[in-house]
């Protein structure tokens, strides 16, 4: 077997590398190391049942009532269990993880928790895990970085299984990696939205590779909003974390409060929408937490380069595309439906988001998926059977030439039929445009993602069809 490929370095890429070692491999990424990572952004933490009055059936159960009752109970299960040894990992690795004056772990509240389980270094946990993650593997001889490189289409063999990998040098140059095992571990995709907290280049573009070469997806209509991005004009819109409302900030429209702040995050930005729609003016009031400029100095820092001060002023917030519950499906191994390629972090679908992806339980799948790839690679097997269900052949659009396609254009048209609340009609419409734009990476992601929301009329967590209870009415209108 030629060396194992990872595109992507966010955490769910270096942990595979990490993991895979001594076996070496390439990493290929698009900038340094850790660039454009939605990895590096996470303000919240990791979750992990580690309280005394906590447990992982707890932290399962919470999963399962976040995602709607539609998450993998197996996933859930092997995840959350996990949860305790992926951040004493961390820790031991040397993510500088806040601890109470008492020694133990400071463990926060956040929407959707029954308990307080996330571990958090500052607001800036993400930062923390991911160069800690990342200087770890530069250390490690195994793994050949190949920076400034993105890659742009997955090869197969005549049997199907993956042959290589080819990739765009910094001079424009594409070239080929040989290889039969490659893990895609390139993120999410929020930036075909046209607001977003995810960096500006997740535009989804291993869900565009893998389905290409015959890959499964599932559930890409399951994205979910954060409630309170920053209402600012900025692209991306800056993150007001969760913690906040864990740690006392309210939600106000007009200076009511509307909503109980830690139900999970499908209910609340509904709520928030929903007041923006009536055109009232929704405000995040972190006025009442104590030291909130201290403890959330990265968040106050983002604030006050948009002209608000965190201490004094009411935050105008509004949803924004945040997490991808879908995305390539893969079993328990990060094995897809396709022989040779495996998929970490947010662009694999695992099931263990259902359709709501409970708060900081993000970073926690990107280690544990990454670490499962990195054991399935080690034994060797490039050529399974696939565990997760066939392809439907109609998603498999091979790539070919065409006009360049317009961001803006995808943006817009996924903003106005896949946002916080969907019916039939945008939908429908959405994708008959989309479908002209399939040769583009973008246009087909967006039109996958565009076709699944219509196949799914029923609300299901984050995926809110307005339409379905107009259908319902009428199918229940008995004519005289
Ligand atoms: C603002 C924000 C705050 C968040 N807060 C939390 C939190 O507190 N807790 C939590 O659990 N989750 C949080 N999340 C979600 C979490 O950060 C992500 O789901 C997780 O980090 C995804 O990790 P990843 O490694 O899969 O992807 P990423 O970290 O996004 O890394 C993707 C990598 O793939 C690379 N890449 C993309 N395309 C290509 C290509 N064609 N070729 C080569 N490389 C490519 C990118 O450059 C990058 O290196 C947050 C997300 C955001 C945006």
């Amino acid at each position: 077997m030629n060396k194992p490929v990872i595109i992507g370095s966010g955490l769910a890429g270096l942990t595979a590398a990490w993991a895979l070692a001594p076996t070496e491999c390439v990493l290929v990424t698009p900038g340094t190391l850790t660039d454009n990572a939605a990895s590096m952004w996470a303000q919240g933490g990791i979750a992990a049942a580690l309280a005394d009055d906590d447990s992982p059936t707890l932290h399962a159960a919470d999963t399962v009532r976040a995602g709607a009752f539609v998450g993998d109970t197996r996933t859930i299960r092997r995840i959350t269990d996990a949860a305790p040894d992926v951040v004493a990992l961390l820790a031991d690795l040397g993510v500088p993880f806040d601890h109470t004056d008492d020694g133990r772990l400071d463990l926060a509240l956040e929407g959707g928790h029954s308990r307080s389980r996330v571990a958090h270094a500052g607001d800036s946990s993400g930062a923390a895990i991911t160069r800690t993650m990342a200087a770890a593997v530069r250390d490690l001889p195994s793994v050949h970085t190949l920076e400034r490189h993105a890659a742009r289409r997955l090869l197969t063999g005549a049997d199907g299984a993956i042959s290589g990998v080819e990739v765009i040098a910094p001079d424009g140059c594409a070239l080929v990696l040989e290889t039969d095992a490659v893990v895609l571990a390139t993120g999410g995709m929020g930036a075909l939205w046209p607001c977003t907290t995810n960096p500006a280049t997740a535009l989804g573009q291993g869900v565009a590779m893998a389905a290409r070469v015959g890959a499964r997806t599932d559930d890409l209509h399951l994205v979910q909003f954060h409630p309170t991005a920053l209402d600012v004009p900025a692209f991306p819109n800056p993150l007001l974390t969760e913690a906040l409302r864990g740690a006392g900030a309210i939600l106000t429209a007009d200076g009511e409060r509307f909503v109980h702040e830690l139900q999970p995050r499908d209910v609340v930005a509904a709520a928030v929408w929903e007041q923006l729609q009536a055109g009232r003016s929704v405000r995040l009031d972190c006025r009442e937490i104590p030291c909130v400029a201290t403890r959330f100095a990265a968040v106050a820092e983002l604030c006050a380069a948009h002209g608000f001060d965190i201490v004094r002023d009411l935050l105008p917030v509004r949803p924004a595309l945040h997490y991808s519950m879908g995305g390539v499906s893969v079993d328990a191994h990060a094995r897809t439906s396709v022989p040779g390629l495996w998929a970490v972090g947010e662009v694999s679908r695992t099931g263990l988001h259902g359709a709501n992806r409970l708060a900081s339980n993000s970073l926690l799948e990107a280690v544990v998926t990454g670490r499962a790839a990195a054991d399935s690679i080690r034994g060797a097997d490039t050529r399974w059977t696939p565990q997760v269900l066939p392809v439907d052949p109609a998603t498999v659009v091979p790539p070919s030439a065409g006009a360049a396609v317009d961001l803006g254009e995808v943006r817009a048209i996924l903003g106005a039929s896949c946002g916080v609340l969907r019916d039939g009609e945008s939908l429908e419409g959405a994708v008959d445009r989309l479908a002209e734009l399939r040769h583009d990476d973008a246009g087909y992601v967006a039109w996958l993602v565009a076709r699944s929301a219509l196949l799914h009329p029923h609300t299901v967590g984050a995926h809110r069809r307005i339409d379905e209870q107009l259908e319902t009415a009428a199918a229940q209108e008995v004519p005289a």
